[in-house]
């Protein structure tokens, strides 16, 4: 079973790689392998849902780029392949002086971004949002909404017209590097390729480590919860809320989003998982914990965030409390309100030394690219990425003296 490409991982970073492949070497063969019976189970098929606009990333990361690039990306591929999206904006509420004073950096790294945010007094937030108090509000105007699920879909579909194929059902086991080739074990059988690239999410590091890399990393699953609001509320909101982040925390804070099909979700909060893919409440996985507990970065990465990570556990564990991060912003919400909703799971790379990587991490080898740590915004960035792995391949070719790149990304 030999190919010119092999990308693992169906989730929409590995379907957009793998499509704009099979776009850019029209001759060249290109195979998925996905673990799961279906595509976009995990994080592509857990989120929020929303196109961000590239609010908070620090300028000059791969993050802030493929964000900004990201969001016209998928506007095209969307209309293109007729899937439903709303550029409805989004306010960053503030609540208090504090978060006041945190929106004006907000608004400063808003800019450098690139974007030109509106800033609104507490009567205009009114006026905008009648059932949203705040002491005022940024506005971004292109944050939209979409089914990243659907999206990886038509990738899928479109991979598929142009030649390449998917192995469902086929997990990787081991992975080797040759001179010429690299042969990746799956319970299917073995598979050959010129080039590999791996987009593994949630087991990002244990395909790297399978593959021969020193990795001085790992993911520690945190899990984003939410509910969602019951029907009557449908209409309760206009644009997306969300909070002023407090900046010491990687996370963006309980949000209420409008999704695309008409609902409006609450969450998601950001708690330490005890399975990586085990999303009902109380999910363990002995050796997903195990790994964690040997791993010291892990115990840095608690350390440091001790009290923020009671207080979300807390918060996790009591209805009352979570109701109380949305209350600040929408008082009008109810405990009656809240419904359930299916929890997500983020896949961080935590380095050794206890940090947290903010941005896209890939590593390389001749024949290899592993991305190893994907984090949000990449469903909206998935595009872009996809376009720069294609990009560092067509190098990695020229280096092995084949064909030259021509890496004209979707
Ligand atoms: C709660 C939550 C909210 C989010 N909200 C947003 C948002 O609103 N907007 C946004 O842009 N981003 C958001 N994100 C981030 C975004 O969803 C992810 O960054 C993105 O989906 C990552 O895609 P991926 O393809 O890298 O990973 P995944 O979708 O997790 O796909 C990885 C795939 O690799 C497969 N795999 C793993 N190991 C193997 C193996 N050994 N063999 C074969 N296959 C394997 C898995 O089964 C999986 O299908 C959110 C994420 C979460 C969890």
């Amino acid at each position: 079973m030999k190919t010119d490409f092999l990308v693992v991982g169906g989730g929409i970073v590995g379907l957009s790689t793998a499509m704009q492949l099979a776009l850019s070497y029209p001759d060249a063969s290109v195979r998925v392998l996905e673990k799961e019976r279906r595509l976009a189970v995990h994080q592509t098929g857990h989120n929020s849902g929303v196109i961000h606009a590239g609010v908070y990333y620090e300028p000059g990361s791969l993050k802030a780029k493929f964000c900004r690039a990201g969001v016209e990306a998928t506007i095209a591929f969307c209309t293109r392949h007729q899937i439903p999206f709303e550029q409805c904006g989004k306010l960053l509420v503030a609540t208090t002086p504090v978060e006041l004073e945190r929106m004006d950096a907000l608004e400063e790294r808003c800019r450098a971004n690139g974007l030109d945010p509106e800033r609104l007094s507490a009567e205009e937030l009114e006026d905008r949002e009648p059932n949203i108090t705040g002491l005022g509000a940024l506005f971004v105007r292109v944050t939209g909404i979409v089914d990243y699920s659907a999206m990886a879909h038509a990738m899928a579909r479109e991979l598929e017209e142009a030649g390449g194929t998917i192995e469902l059902d086929c997990a990787v086991t081991a992975i080797a590097e040759g001179p010429d080739l690299v042969s990746v074990a799956t319970t299917k059988g073995i598979f050959e390729a010129a080039q590999l690239v791996v987009c593994g999410g949630l087991q990002a590091d244990r395909l790297a480590r399978m593959a021969g890399f020193d990795v001085d990393f790992q993911i520690v699953p945190f899990r984003g919860e939410y509910y969602r609001l019951n029907a009557r509320h449908n209409d309760i909101i206009k644009h997306l809320i969300y909070p002023i982040p407090d900046p010491a925390l990687p996370f963006l804070g309980v949000h209420l989003t409008r999704m695309i099909d008409g609902s409006v979700t609450v969450g998601p909060n950001a708690v330490l998982g005890f399975a990586r893919e085990g999303y009902s409440k109380g999910s363990v996985d002995f050796g997903d914990i195990a790994s964690m507990l040997r791993f010291p970065g892990f115990w840095r990465v608690m350390g440091a965030n001790l009290f923020s990570g009671i207080r979300e556990f807390r918060n996790s564990l009591s209805k009352k409390r979570y109701l109380a991060l949305c209350r600040k912003y929408a008082p009008s919400l109810a405990l009656e309100d809240l419904e359930p909703y299916p929890a997500g799971i983020r896949a961080q790379a935590v380095m050794k030394d206890g940090a947290l990587v903010h941005d896209f991490l890939i590593r390389e080898t001749p024949r290899m690219l592993h991305v190893c740590n994907a984090p949000s915004p990449a469903a909206t960035s998935s595009l872009p990425i996809g376009a720069h792995l294609v990009n560092r391949i067509g190098l990695q070719r020229e280096v092995l003296g084949l064909a030259p790149a021509s890496a004209t990304a979707a």
